[in-house]
Parts: structure tokens; sequence; C-alpha cells
């Protein structure tokens, strides 16, 4: 019988900025690919994740934890770098004890990790777009990855996952699809940097309530059944599969739920808008309207308030 082929090996280095460890959470409780798979098995065919650095599930602490990840900086192999959380810029000396004993800065060492990584994955919408650490008064000086990359001209590949918390999908397919066909190129990203096949369409394409919505037919309170654009839905302005993938395995999601979306995967969050269950501004709803040539034509708007990307 012919001897199975080696199987390769990819070291990830998981930091943690100033966010909610939710993130971690979801993808610990990821359905398929479990997280077991993912990092104790092959998280694609002949393809393992080797997790080295993770603040929440690694059994090292302290110098012997930080030693293990600074001797995967400085190897040879191509490591992953995952950024959880935003990276918090005013305050330093919170990244734990180097060998030396002196603590790290965690934006100094975020920046070293990620020009020496093969890419960067953003995970949630404080490492991708700042999220509710950034959103003020951030007296922390939160930033996303993406901002302090191009502060210190760090041209590293960089994948942004959206959402609060991302779907658990969306981490596990970007880590395999990136281990069996190499980083994405970007006509597979957004402007925003995120997978179009995670990221390619409006909630409010896919919500089961949108021919109420079409209807005229709203929910007022809480409970009732209807389109929940009048208590505050951001499905007009956000881009996720959620109403198709659903949580929990498939389970459920937001609106099933009965809550409206928050826009969690936006980049504007938690600032989408008015804010929190405010009504959006219909004027910038997605519509059909008559262009010059006479023809009728979708606008669908992109970030908040525009129709660019449309
Ligand atoms: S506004 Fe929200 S609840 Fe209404 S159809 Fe759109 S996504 Fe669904
Ligand atoms: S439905 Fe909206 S709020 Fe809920 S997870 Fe998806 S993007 Fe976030």
């Amino acid at each position: 019988m012919p001897d199975k082929p080696a199987t390769q090996e990819y070291p990830a280095i998981w930091l943690q900025g100033a966010g909610c460890s939710g993130c971690s959470v979801s993808v610990l409780n990821a359905v398929s690919p479990t997280i077991g798979q993912l990092i104790l098995d092959e998280a694609a065919p002949g393809k393992h994740v080797s997790l080295r650095f993770h603040p929440t599930v690694m059994a090292a602490t302290g110098r012997l934890a930080v030693e293990i990840m600074l001797g995967t900086e400085a190897g040879d192999e191509p490591f992953l770098l995952v950024l959880e959380g935003s990276v918090p810029t005013t305050i330093s000396e919170i990244a734990g004890s180097g060998p030396d004993g002196k603590e790290l800065d965690f934006t100094e060492h975020f920046v070293e990790l990620a020009k020496k990584a093969m890419a960067v994955v953003a995970i949630g919408d404080c490492a991708a777009f700042g999220g509710i650490p950034a959103s003020g008064p951030n007296l922390a000086g939160c930033k996303s990855a993406r901002e302090v990359m191009a502060e210190h001209g760090i041209a590293t590949p960089l994948i942004n996952l959206g959402g609060c918390p991302p779907h658990p999908d969306w981490f596990m397919q970007t880590v395999a699809t990136v281990l069996l066909y190499g980083l994405p190129d970007a006509s597979a990203l957004d402007a925003d940097l995120r997978p179009k096949w995670f990221y390619g369409a409006l909630i409010h394409e896919h919500c089961p309530r949108r021919p109420d919505f079409d209807a005229g037919k709203f929910a007022t309170a809480f409970g009732e059944p209807g389109c929940m654009y009048e208590l505050g839905c951001k499905g007009p302005y956000t881009y996720a599969d959620c109403p198709r993938r659903k949580f929990n395995g498939g389970v459920n999601w937001c609106i099933d739920a009965g809550s409206p979306c928050h826009g969690c995967a936006e980049t504007e969050f938690p600032n989408l808008g008015p804010g929190l269950y405010r009504k959006i501004d219909a004027g910038s709803l997605p519509r059909i309207e008559l262009t010059a040539d006479g023809t009728l034509a979708p606008v669908v708007p992109g970030p908040y308030g525009s129709t660019e990307g449309a």
C-alpha cells in the first residue's frame, strides 16, 4: 500500500486586541468543519493548521507561550496571522512579556508579525473595521488591521471577515480556501477586502420577510409579523449571507429570531445609519429607477446612504 503523502503544516498565530473574544467563541462553535478538525486534524486534505498562539485556548501561558509565538515569527515557515479585536494604538505593554522580561507593545508586535506573515485574516468587525472599540470615544486609539497596515506600508495580503461575531463558516472556509488554492486574488474580494462568496449579496435580497417589505407590511413592535424596516433593520445596507447560511449549524439567524439585522458585518457597525433600532433613511433604500435610456434598473445602496458599489 503506498505511503500516505506527508501532511503539510501551516503555523498560525492568533492575536487578540481590543475585543470581547466573541469571534473566538464563534469559531470554537463551528459545526463543519469543527475546531478540532481545523487544529487537530486536517483543515483541508493534506493541510493542517498548527495553531501556535491563541490567548484563549492555548495550554501554555506567560513567557513560554510568548516564546513559541516569537519562535514562529523568527522562523522560516510561512505563517498565517489572525487578528481578533482592533489594534489599540495608544495603549502599549499589553501583549504579554517577551523573553527579556519586558512587556511587548501590542501595536509594534502586530506590525512586526503582519510584515512577516503570508497573509493576515482580520476576524470580526473590530479587527476588520474598528468595530465597537473604535466607535467612540475611542480613548485607546483603536484602529483596524487595514488602517495600521497602511500606516506602516505593509503590503501583506489582508482578508477582512466582518461580523460581530462573524459566522464560523466565514473563517473556516476562508482558511481552507487559502490552504487549498492560495490567497484569493483581488477580484474575489469586495472593496472592503471581504470575500464575495460570503459578502456578495444584501441581507435584504434573501430575507424571508422581503415579500412583506415589498407589500408595505411593516412590524411596528417586536414580535409582530412583517418586515422590520420600521424597527431599524439594516438588512437593506448589509452584505452577508446570513439568510441562506443561518447560524448554529443552520438552525436560526437574527431575523428569523425576531430581531432586526444590526448590520454587524458592515464597515460602519455599530454606527450604521441613525443607530441601532432606528429606522434608516427611506430615500436610500434599494429601489428601481428609470435610467437615462428609458429602461428600469435596480439601484442598490453600497455604503450607508450612497449608491456606491451598486
Ligand atoms: S428591511 Fe430587514 S426585515 Fe425587512 S425585508 Fe429587508 S432585511 Fe428583511
Ligand atoms: S443578520 Fe445582520 S446583525 Fe445578524 S449576523 Fe447577519 S449581518 Fe449581523
